[in-house]
């Protein structure tokens, strides 16, 4: 009965890719997937920025006390990869959450044998309730399930503190500091996964509180990264 139901459902509303809205029975179609922004070329090896020729240090992160080993990240933030992520944080795209976790995951395949379990960044309690998930964690599944490598829900966000993408870039350092916290024991090497780095603050941040708890190395995926505007 629930198959002939569907089946009638579809009919009447054809599923449709979120992105482009063309029928099609996939969340996202090939096509929008295959116009998403990737990361090619020459990067920053510790974090992941496209640079024009392959260095060890870029501006950014020159000068920094960065805790995490090094950060990947799989797009750029804009076109309907921006979309997507949008969609999926803001408009109950879970959907969507396989599909960006595909497309982030050959960014790791050079680092993810020595990773010994997955974690993410996490919401407060509060804002997670609201939206009814956390994308990041949405995310970290799907990759655990690709590498089948195991979810550590290690951190938990003990503070409240005004979105970073509201603050100057010398602010947001400062705003994270404090932030996150522990839940479960951690050792050996973990791979943390966010939505978008920007300013790395908060993903080093939480790289900072793994590692002074017992991560041995901290890795990071990104499924997107963007340019910071502001001060
Ligand atoms: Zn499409
Ligand atoms: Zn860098």
């Amino acid at each position: 009965m629930q198959e002939i139901l569907k089946g009638l459902l579809d009919l009447l509303f054809p599923p449709r890719c979120r992105i482009c809205n063309k029928a099609c029975s996939e969340a996202i179609c090939p096509e929008c997937i295959d116009s998403f922004p990737r990361v090619n070329g020459s990067i920053c090896t510790k974090c992941g920025k496209p640079c024009h020729r392959e260095v060890n240090t870029c501006r950014e992160c020159a000068g920094k006390n960065i805790y995490f080993l090094l950060a990947r990240s799989a797009g750029d933030y804009s076109g309907n990869l921006k979309e997507a992520i949008h969609q999926l944080k803001f408009r109950n795209g879970k959907k969507l959450a396989p599909y960006l976790a595909r497309f982030a995951a050959p960014h790791i395949v050079d680092f993810i044998d020595g990773i010994d379990c997955i974690t993410f960044v996490p919401l407060t309690k509060y804002k997670e309730a609201k939206r009814g998930y956390n994308q990041s964690k949405l995310i970290a599944e799907e990759i655990s399930k690709i590498f089948n490598k195991p979810i550590c829900d290690s951190l938990i966000k003990i503070k409240n503190i005004p979105e970073q993408n509201k603050l100057g870039l010398a602010e947001r350092p400062k705003n994270v500091k404090g932030a996150f916290g522990i839940k479960s024991p951690i050792t050996g090497n973990m791979l943390l996964i966010d939505d978008v780095f920007t300013t790395g603050s908060t993903v080093n941040e939480c790289a900072r509180i793994l590692k002074k708890n017992g991560a041995q190395n901290v890795f990071v995926l990104t499924i997107a990264r963007t340019v910071p505007t502001g001060r």
